[in-house]
């Protein structure tokens, strides 16, 4: 069994439009973007980074912008909701907030005894917000949200699959333990993580499998320390038949990736180096950064990619 693994790092989603996208982040939900750069295997699309003060792993959704793109049909072998957490008894602030930024589809239900408020996001997506006990993660305020209110990280990811039990297997092998069971979905929690600990697997076996666009989550990435630990999980993964991927350079960390049973899409990542290597923290995400590979297509990209105003 694997032991390195530390819960969630990152998200990543795919938007119709970059502005709103940047908008619903930062300015509804009062994220950081820590990063504006370009998708590095495609770097025609921006890839732009919502997270804590320095992009803390756990904390960070990032998205292509693919502009014009068809919303993505929601269905199996996807991540249909991403959860946030936030203090406790802060969810009456962001009904509000959220009504008065004409968030749609807000509604309240009750998850594992947890209190719970669904909204989409700009492209249809599904998000909660969870009131989290015992969550001291900072979150961030320079957006006018309070630290008694801020979003302090990913609370969870849910899933929805065919056919849950592989995935079972797998997220165990993974380290994470089953915890209860409500209706379809089975909740699985790591231990001493980073507070992103949370994934729910929701089992549909008539459902339609999904098709991607703007709004469908691209893939899921798991934190791990370090370098040395992601090539231990790699092994690990390949050893049980999993077919990984070589460790990518992705600047802000080293990434590995491999294709799940039920067609999700895992990323296992290193929390280091971080998003402060290349810019000042106080100016995360400000200027367009790009790869040492792109680089040489500033002139072209900044002319190309939409601008994104703040
Ligand atoms: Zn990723």
């Amino acid at each position: 069994m694997i032991t390195d693994i530390k819960g969630l790092h990152h998200i990543t989603s795919m938007a119709g439009n970059a502005q709103s996208n940047n908008d619903f982040f930062t300015k509804t939900l009062g994220l950081r973007r820590v990063k504006k750069t370009v998708n590095f295997d495609a770097p025609d699309v921006y890839h732009l980074y919502y997270g804590d003060a320095v992009g803390t792993p756990g904390s960070v959704m990032t998205y292509f912008p693919f502009p014009h793109m068809p919303r993505g049909r929601p269905g199996t072998g996807e991540v249909s909701t991403t959860g946030f957490a936030i203090p406790e008894g802060a969810l009456g602030y962001w009904k509000n907030r959220l009504q008065d930024h004409g968030v749609t589809g807000l509604t309240e239900e009750t998850a594992f005894g947890a209190d719970t408020l669904k909204f989409d996001g700009p492209d249809g997506e599904r998000f909660s917000l969870v009131e989290a006990e015992e969550d001291d993660r900072p979150g961030w305020t320079g957006n006018g949200v309070s630290q008694e209110t801020a979003i302090r990280g990913f609370q969870s990811a849910s899933m929805r699959l065919r056919d849950g039990g592989a995935m079972s297997e797998l997220l165990t092998f993974m380290g994470y333990r089953a915890l209860e069971t409500d209706g379809p979905v089975t909740r699985f929690a790591i231990e001493a993580g980073n507070e992103a600990n949370i994934l729910d697997v929701e089992t549909l076996p008539g459902k339609e499998h999904a098709a991607q666009g703007a709004g469908s989550v691209h893939h899921i990435a798991f934190a791990v320390e370090n370098r040395e630990k992601q090539l231990e999980v790699r092994r690990a993964l390949l050893d049980t038949g999993y077919q990984v991927t070589p460790v990518i350079d992705r600047d802000y960390f080293w990434a590995i990736y491999f294709r799940t049973p039920g067609g999700v899409l895992f990323e296992i990542a290193t929390n280091e180096p971080g998003f402060d290597r290349d810019e000042d923290t106080a100016h995360l995400g400000e200027a367009l950064q790009l790869p040492s590979q792109h680089e040489h297509l500033r002139d072209r990209l900044e002319d190309s990619l939409p601008p994104i105003v703040d």
